[in-house]
């Protein structure tokens, strides 16, 4: 018997244990329960050290999710870019499969607060309309599966949709997008992760935000997912009072990497509705990455990104290292400072150019590596 569907039961759900586990006022903790689902795996309670600390503030309830909020319901505008319920279209060649409604634990900073935890907004009954719109958009070669979380699917039903995409000649990769590991470790199984094996080209991107949640549960459950031969990468969210600190963030890459995991993404807090006791500022993030870049291993250097209010989708962010470029050479700073020239390739001088200097501020077409040069990329 696996003992995960028993550690799940155990949760902590109403807001009478809520309360009473962390000393809160009940009444507090029941009216942010009335607008955004609430749960809290024991094993997860278990890492908080103290009130407020880095794991307590992901998934404590507070009153501030009810005050004071600049964030919107759906700031990526998922919902427009939805046409059929359980699918997310915004990219050429990609999109989003909300194949599950529930999570172990719920994030106190989701970015589909507005959603998750709701059978009727995420529901099975959506699954079939998804996978006929996968199947009539040809031009889909990569498919995310997300939610809710993915992993709170029994280990069949989950099958069951991994093996109806893979029946999709047009799809390449499948992605399973999953905070399991770090919620719920014992549900990673040797039996699931045998299944999952069975439809490679398969990703596994995690979501880890502390150093202190690669506990040796979930590092195990990383192993048997990795000995699947699945490659993994993390998302993580950049979260105040959590990771906003470049020696947390280096530490917690570096321990991924420890568990053959892959650093994907840091996001900036997205523009959500009740969130706003959890942002930092952008130049926190531009800061961090700066603390990555050179000072440990390229491997442990994500990307950072914005997923764009109003659905523009995820847009890179970069500390500054270019400081001039022109024809003539690129001056650049290093990660410690210090100040590098690149000597730019120069025309030849009897060459083809008939000597003139190509411009390059020249609009380039938009070369699209598989199809050759196109217009702008087609969406939908
Ligand atoms: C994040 C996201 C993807 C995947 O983006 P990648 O950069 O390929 O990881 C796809 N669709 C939507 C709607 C997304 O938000």
């Amino acid at each position: 018997m696996d003992e995960w569907p028993q550690i799940l039961r155990g949760s902590l759900r109403t807001p009478e244990e809520i309360a009473a586990r962390f000393g809160l006022d009940v009444d507090e903790v029941r009216k942010v329960a009335r607008v955004f689902k609430v749960q809290i795996t024991p094993y997860y309670a278990n890492l908080i050290k103290h009130k407020g600390d880095p794991i307590y503030r992901q998934i404590v309830p507070d009153k501030a999710e009810l005050k004071g909020n600049s964030g919107v319901a759906d700031p990526l505008l998922e919902d427009q870019n939805s046409p059929v319920p359980s699918i997310v279209h915004r990219y050429p060649d990609r999109l989003l499969f909300l194949v599950s409604h529930s999570c172990a634990s719920y994030c106190r900073f989701c970015t589909r607060k507005r959603k998750v935890g709701d059978p009727s907004k995420i529901h099975p009954r959506y699954i079939e309309d998804g996978l006929d719109y996968i199947r009539a958009h040809t031009e889909i070669r990569d498919v995310i599966v997300s939610g809710g979380d993915p992993l709170m699917l029994s280990d069949d039903r989950l099958e069951y949709i991994l093996a109806s995409l893979r029946a999709i000649p047009h799809l390449e990769i499948l992605r399973v997008g999953t905070r399991v590991p770090c919620f719920l470790p014992q549900r990673v199984t040797p039996k699931l992760a045998a299944m999952l094996k069975k439809f490679h080209p398969l990703y596994v991107n995690v979501h880890f935000n502390h150093p202190d949640e690669l506990t040796p549960e979930a590092n195990a459950a990383l192993g048997l997912l990795a000995d699947a031969g699945i490659p993994l990468g993390c998302q993580t969210v950049l979260l105040k009072g959590v990771n906003d600190d470049p020696l947390v963030m280096r530490r917690l890459m570096q321990k991924l990497l420890c568990a053959r995991v892959r650093p994907y993404y840091i996001y900036q807090t997205d523009f959500v509705q009740g969130t706003d006791h959890l942002r930092t500022s952008v130049e926190k993030g531009i800061e961090i990455m700066d603390a990555l870049r050179g000072w440990t291993s390229g491997l442990a250097v994500p990307y950072f990104v914005i997923d764009a209010p109003g659905g523009g989708g995820k847009i890179p962010v970069l500390p500054k290292y270019i400081q001039t470029m022109n024809d003539d050479q690129v001056v650049m700073r290093n990660f410690q400072n210090e100040m590098y020239a690149y000597p730019q390739v120069q025309p030849a001088a009897n060459g083809n150019g008939n000597g003139k200097k190509k411009s390059r501020k020249e609009k380039q077409p938009y070369v699209d590596p598989c199809f050759g040069v196109t217009n702008a990329p087609p969406i939908g």
